[in-house]
This record gives structure tokens, C-alpha cells and sequence, in this order.
């Protein structure tokens, strides 16, 4: 018998490849999002690639608790939470700091307190790698001390001590996911990452140049202390992030409360930006052209996790290869130019 899982920012880029994964399982999907940063053609995908419709939307802010219990009354009771709704872009953090403490922390507090009200106490937070700052000693295990360097990572970093607090105060089963770089697309290239303007991260960006739709890449920086100069990060195929969350959900709800798992989701393996083009190169058969540029400013050289904590605790591990990251995130790129907006 699957479980009815309550998923805020379920249309987004994790949320949406987490959904179909969610449904493939048998499981009853309710999705609350204000698609501020995503589309419900998003949703309509992952219904018609799961062959079935077990998902209902409610749409609205997570920050207001009317729409929450709008949710939590949809379907009937709700076993278990996957929170994704959330910002995101650590530039537009540190503009505007506010709005992250707002949606990110007072989001996760009224949701939280939601799900007191509504007696489910068993939730999946999305947090970051960017909460340990800029360490010096790789890979990067749960222990070390955090130490986070924008409000973006302070946001996430002050809800997984909320969510700690929780738990030492009742019967809570919470594991906060510290996800390293999610890349890639699911292979049908149906559901994808769909970046509004001009995109920040290195992967959509790259695959907008080579689809034509940028010039060149900029690479920033390349005179970090690395095998190459440029930036080291672990990169994670999106669908293996998203079997991450099925696995850990299924672990918590056979957990006795209280119970926190604070886990890294990466794959252990640092890839520098060049390694990145080159084997986007070698997947796809393309050129990407790029300038070596100044650094961006807040990038730290490295990121890098390591994954034993959660291969120990859910028998889970990152399957997918570059390669497979770099093909399925073109397939998406070229099957859907525009996202999922339709070409003018
Ligand atoms: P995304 O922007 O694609 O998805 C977030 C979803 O939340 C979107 O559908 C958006 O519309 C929705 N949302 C935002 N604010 C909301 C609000 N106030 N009420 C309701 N819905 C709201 O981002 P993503 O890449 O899928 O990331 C999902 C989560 O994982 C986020 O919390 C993000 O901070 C975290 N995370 C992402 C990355 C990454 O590199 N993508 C890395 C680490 C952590
Ligand atoms: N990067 C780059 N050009 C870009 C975007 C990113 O060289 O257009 C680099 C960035 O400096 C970092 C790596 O690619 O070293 C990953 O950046 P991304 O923004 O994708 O992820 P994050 O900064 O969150 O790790």
C-alpha cells in the first residue's frame, strides 16, 4: 500500500522528478505550490509519464496556513511531508535577505506548525551543501561544523535547527537532505530544469549555448587551488536525488519518534567546470564555447560530499554518470527550447 504524501514546490526542477519517482512508487501525491518559480505543465507531464493521475494541486503560498490545510484536508490524512518550496539563487539571497528568511524559514515554521495541527509529523527537508561554507577538509562528512557564508545557506541551516529542536520536542521523524549539485533530466526528456531568464547555475546554462540559445560559457575563474583552476562541485543526476527522497521517506515512516537523520545526497565525486564541458563534449558530440572569466563572487573552489552516511543509513547511493547526466539533461534542453513555455 503506497502512503499519501504531501510534496510543497512539487512543480519545481527536484520536486517535479521527485513526484514521478513518488507516483512510480504508489504513492498518493498531493503537490501545493504558487509556481513562483515553476509551471503546471510541469505536473501534467509527470501524470502523463506515470500513466496515472493519483496527484491533486492546491495552489498557494506555503507561508499561509489556510492553503496548508486546504492540503492537508484534499485527500484525507497526510502521512508524510517533502518540502521543496523554497528559494534558491544565493546572489538574489544576499539582495534580498528578507524575503529568503520569509519564504525559506517562516515558510518551514508555518508548515511545520500545520502539520501539528494536522497530526503529521514526518517530514523530508531540502537543505544544501552550501551550509558548510567554505571548508578546507574533503570530502565533506555530516560532523563537520557548519559555517554558512550567505543568508541563503543561513536560511536552510536555521531550518534544520528548527527542525532539530522539533524533534527534541516531540514525537517528529525529520531527515534534512543536504543536496549537493542536482543536474540532468529525466531520460524522456519530458520533465527538465526550466530556469526563468538568464540562468545562473553552470548546467542549464551550458545547455542553453549549446542549443544556441547563449553564445558562449563563462567560466568564473580559474585560479582556484585545483587539478585545473577552475571550480570543483559533485554533481548528482536529478533522478537520483529524487530516488533519494522515496528512499529516506520509506526509511522515516518505519522509524519510532523522535528521530532526525541529517543526511549528505551527493556522489562523492568532484568534477571541475572544465571536466563538466568536456564531458558534456563527449556525451553530446557538441562544442561548447566558453571564456575563462574572473571568479564569481561568494563561489567557494570546492564542494565535494561525502555520501557514506546515507548509503549506511538508507542503502542508498547516486547510480547515474556524468555521461548520463550530460545526455538526459540535453534531451531535455533540445526537445524543449523555451522550458515549458511554448516557442513564440
Ligand atoms: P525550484 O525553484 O525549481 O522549485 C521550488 C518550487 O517551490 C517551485 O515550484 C516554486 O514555485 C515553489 N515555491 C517557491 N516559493 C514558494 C512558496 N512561498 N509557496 C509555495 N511554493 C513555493 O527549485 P529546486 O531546484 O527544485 O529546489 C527545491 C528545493 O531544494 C529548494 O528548497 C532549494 O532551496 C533546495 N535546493 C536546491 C538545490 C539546487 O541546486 N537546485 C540545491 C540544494 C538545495
Ligand atoms: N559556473 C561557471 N559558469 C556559469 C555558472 C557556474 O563557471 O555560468 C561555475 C561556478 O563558478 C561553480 C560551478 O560552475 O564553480 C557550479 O556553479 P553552479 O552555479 O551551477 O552551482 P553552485 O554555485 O550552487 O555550486
Amino acid at each position: 500500500m503506497g502512503s499519501r504524501i504531501l510534496i510543497t514546490g512539487g512543480a519545481g526542477f527536484i520536486g517535479s522528478h521527485t513526484c514521478l519517482v513518488l507516483l512510480d512508487a504508489g504513492h498518493e501525491l498531493v503537490v501545493l505550490d504558487n509556481f513562483d518559480n515553476s509551471n503546471p505543465e510541469a505536473l501534467k507531464r509527470v501524470e502523463e509519464l506515470a500513466g496515472r493521475g493519483a496527484l491533486s494541486v492546491v495552489e498557494g503560498d506555503v507561508r499561509q496556513s489556510d492553503v496548508l490545510d486546504q492540503a492537508f484536508r484534499c485527500k484525507g490524512p497526510i502521512d508524510g511531508v517533502i518540502h521543496f518550496a523554497g528559494l534558491k539563487a544565493v546572489g538574489e539571497s544576499v539582495a534580498d535577505p528578507l524575503r529568503y528568511w520569509d519564504v525559506n524559514l517562516n515558510g518551514s515554521r508555518v508548515l511545520a506548525a500545520a502539520m501539528e495541527q494536522h497530526g503529521c509529523r514526518t517530514l523530508v527537508f531540502s537543505s544544501t551543501s552550501t551550509v558548510y561554507g567554505e571548508p578546507d577538509q574533503f570530502p565533506l562528512t555530516e560532523e563537520l561544523t557548519t559555517a554558512p557564508v550567505h543568508p541563503y545557506a543561513q536560511t536552510k541551516l536555521a531550518v534544520e535547527q528548527m527542525l532539530q529542536a522539533l524533534c527534541r520536542s516531540g514525537a517528529w521523524r525529520v531527515a534534512c537532505l543536504r543536496y549537493f549539485n542536482p543536474v540532468g533530466a529525466h531520460p524522456s526528456g519530458r520533465i527538465g530544469e526550466d530556469p526563468l531568464g538568464i540562468p545562473n547555475n553552470l548546467f542549464p546554462f551550458m545547455t542553453q549555448v549549446a542549443a544556441g540559445r547563449r553564445e558562449r560559457l563563462q567560466i568564473f575563474g580559474n585560479d582556484y587551488p585545483t587539478h585545473d583552476g577552475t571550480g570543483i562541485r559533485d554533481y548528482i543526476h536529478v533522478m537520483d536525488l529524487a530516488e533519494a527522497h522515496t528512499v529516506t521517506l520509506d526509511h522515516l515512516l518505519k522509524q519510532p519518534a523522535p528521530s532526525i537523520l541529517t543526511l549528505n545526497i551527493g556522489t562523492g565525486t568532484g568534477l571541475s567546470v572544465l571536466d563538466v564541458v568536456n564531458g558534456f563534449e563527449a556525451a553530446t558530440g557538441l562544442t561548447i564555447p566558453y571564456d575563462l572569466v574572473e571568479r564569481r563572487p561568494g563561489d567557494v573552489p570546492r564542494l565535494q560530499a561525502c555520501p557514506e552516511r546515507a548509503k549506511t543509513v538508507l542503502g542508498w547511493t547516486a547510480r547515474r554518470s556524468l555521461e548520463e547526466m550530460c545526455r538526459d539533461g540535453w534531451a531535455w534542453q533540445q526537445a524543449n527550447p523555451m522550458g515549458y513555455r511554448k516557442p513564440a
